[in-house]
């Protein structure tokens, strides 16, 4: 893994396999890793109460949670509006009612101030290959997402450093994720992935079949 920078990373952090095993990984290459959640109106919310609880016992330099309004008046997207249902069956190629528009876009803007502002040159997200039905989480995204962070931030402006976005699971299916995890000793019944919100998961959605899916191989 080429990694310039070991001295401080901020990790985008839903609770989820994805970015639990990124922040387990952070923890290992990096002086300082912090975590980055978001409260955007997710009938899954409750992926929060997972996160922080994992934020602790990893003892993350400081844990972030930061609430975003505007999707409460976004319409169309089965993750933040209950009355559409949350479809069954596996994402096609095409990007699924569960999008939520920009999302990482979104996500990635925000983490950019943070890293300006605290001075990180590495914004850590786990995207992988089964995501690519969401456009904001393909590599021609995460390159250009980089690049316009690069032309807007303080950092590379002030000190001419590159601020990367680091997404060393691209290409990656969850099963290869959760092999690295469990190198890394991650206790996976700790994570949350359901996009129904319910405790104990659902375990029909397409996130609990993934899930299910990768653990027992
Ligand atoms: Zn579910």
């Amino acid at each position: 893994m080429l990694l310039e920078d070991r001295e401080k990373v901020l990790v985008l952090f839903s609770g989820g396999i994805d970015s639990t095993t990124l922040l387990y990984l952070a923890k290992k290459y990096f002086k300082e890793v912090y975590a980055l959640s978001f409260d955007y109106g997710q009938r899954h919310r409750v992926e929060l109460k997972y996160a922080k609880e994992i934020a602790k016992e990893l003892k993350v330099k400081e844990h972030i949670v930061v609430e975003i309004p505007h999707y409460k008046l976004i319409k169309g997207s089965a993750l933040l509006d209950e009355s559409l249902e949350i479809p069954k069956e596996e994402y096609k190629d095409e990007p699924p009612v569960t999008t939520v528009p920009a999302r990482n876009l979104v996500f990635l803007s925000i983490a950019s101030s943070f890293a300006d502002a605290y001075s990180i040159k590495t914004i850590g997200i786990g995207v992988h290959a089964l995501d690519v039905p969401y456009p904001d989480c393909r590599p021609e995204f995460i390159s250009a997402i980089e690049s316009a962070i690069n032309c807007s931030s303080l950092l590379t402006a002030r000190e001419k450093v590159r601020v990367r976005v680091w997404a060393p699971f691209l290409g990656m299916t969850k099963k290869d994720i959760v092999k690295i995890g469990r190198e890394l000793g991650i206790d996976y019944s700790k994570t949350y992935s359901c996009y129904m919100g319910t405790e104990p998961p659902c375990g029909e959605c397409p996130t609990c079949k993934q899930r299910e899916e990768a653990l027992k191989a």
